[in-house]
Parts: C-alpha cells; structure tokens; sequence
C-alpha cells in the first residue's frame, strides 16, 4: 500500500494502480463525464473538410458543416441530396432534400426499444455501461448537442432529465451511446429484426422480396431473408 492511499474494503485483493483506476471507473462524477466525454469524442466529423465536432449526433440528423458547407447525416455521414440530383432509388426523383442512410445508422436505430438494443450488444458480448451514478434531484444530461432556434445555431449540454439506470445520460443520448457501441463493433442490427422489419428492408432496396416456400418454417424463411439483404445490402461502414 502506497504512502497517502487510503486503505478502503475494495483495495483488497488489487495492486494500487489497479485500485486507482477502480477509483475512476466507479467515480460517479468520471462516470457522468466519461460518457458524455465518449458522445463527445465519437462526434461528428464531416466526411468532406474531415473537420471534428465534439457535439453528440442526435436531435435533428442533418448536419451541415459550419466549415465547408456539406450536408450529411451526423449518424452515418452519407451526404444529403438536393431535389432531382440523386439517383440511386427510381423513387428518388420525386423526393425533395434526402439521405440514404445504412440500416445501422442511428437515424433508424434510435426508433428501436432499448432492450432490442441492449440483447443485440449482449448477444455480440459487448459490455454495456448501465451504472448510474448517485444522482441528485434535478440532475440534468450533460451532453453537448447542437441546438437550433431563430438565433441560430449555438452548442449546448443537453439538459433533459437523467434517466434513473442510464448511467447519468438521458433516454435520448443513452440510445445514441448504445447505437455508437453497435456502429463501433460493426454489428449488423439485421440479426434483431422481424420477417416484416425486413421485407421493408428490401423493398427499401426496390428489390423484390424473395417468397416463402411451402414448407419453409417461419424461422428458415426470417434467415434466409437476413441472408438475402446481407447478400444484396453489405454493412461496410468504416469507423
Ligand atoms: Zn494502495
Ligand atoms: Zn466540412
Ligand atoms: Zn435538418
Ligand atoms: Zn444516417
Ligand atoms: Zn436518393
Ligand atoms: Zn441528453
């Protein structure tokens, strides 16, 4: 025991390095910041100017860069189109201002409850922060986002109630943490959804769904759906 470490019960069995650092993994006010921190460093960075923004990617998705001016998805950075340009889908000509974002990007994930979420990151073992630090009445999120009214654009902590569970964050910023978990691992959100969330998914492609044979269990068929949009649709994104 090093000269000014305080013996505490959790010491035991650990060397003082191993001690400090269980000191700052369990500081409920490290633990705040470190999350927030993590939101913030895994920020926004614009795929044109390649310009980093510390500021959480939820709220409104598109992103135009104070910088150079292109617009893209603070989810999955694929760029914004303008009316008539793009023409990926047939269906794209007659859409205004859009964006074809991946399956995993936040911009759909975030509709996805939060035990979908957490079973996926399980099923993958990826280890969850879900410890909340002592919070204090009136606790606010302390994440940095952007925000947009008359004025203008100004960054600002988030501000919305901590939820009791969610590790000092609130709802929408602990979503946007376990999606980033799942963007990081590169885990496809395919292997959670339904046979309906995945015919959506192909017929989003403009493909045509394949059809279930006589004699296919439902099971067999959901698989060979996933297979079908992993085969026509690979998740490729690069962190
Ligand atoms: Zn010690
Ligand atoms: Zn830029
Ligand atoms: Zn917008
Ligand atoms: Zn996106
Ligand atoms: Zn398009
Ligand atoms: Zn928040």
């Amino acid at each position: 025991m090093e000269l000014g470490c305080l013996w505490e019960d959790q010491h035991e069995g650990l060397t003082c390095e191993q001690y400090a650092q269980w000191k700052i993994d369990n500081d409920p006010e490290n633990q705040t910041a470190g999350l927030a921190r993590y939101l913030e460093d895994n920020g926004i960075d614009c795929p044109s100017c390649k310009m980093k923004f510390s500021l959480a990617k939820g709220g409104c998705m598109h992103f135009k860069c104070p910088q150079c001016g292109f617009e893209f998805c603070s989810g999955c950075s694929q760029p914004f189109h303008q009316k008539g340009v793009c023409r990926k889908y047939r269906s794209c000509q007659g859409q205004g201002l859009h964006c074809h974002h991946p399956r995993n990007c936040l911009y759909y994930l975030r509709d996805e409850d939060f035990d979908d979420l957490q079973k996926l990151l399980k099923t993958n073992k990826i280890h969850i922060n879900t410890t909340a630090p002592d919070q204090e009445a009136g606790q606010s999120c302390p994440v940095m986002e952007q925000k947009e009214d008359p004025e203008g654009k100004r960054d600002e902590a988030c501000g919305r109630e901590v939820e009791e569970g969610f590790a000092g964050l609130c709802k929408i910023h602990y979503k946007e943490y376990l999606v980033s978990l799942i963007n990081k691992r590169n885990v496809d959100p395919v292997a959670m959804m339904s046979v309906d969330a995945i015919k959506r998914l192909i017929e989003r492609e403009e493909k045509k769904v394949p059809e279930k044979k006589a004699n296919e269990t439902d099971a067999k068929y959901r698989k060979r759906l996933e297979q079908f949009i992993r085969e026509i649709e690979p998740l490729n994104r690069q962190e």
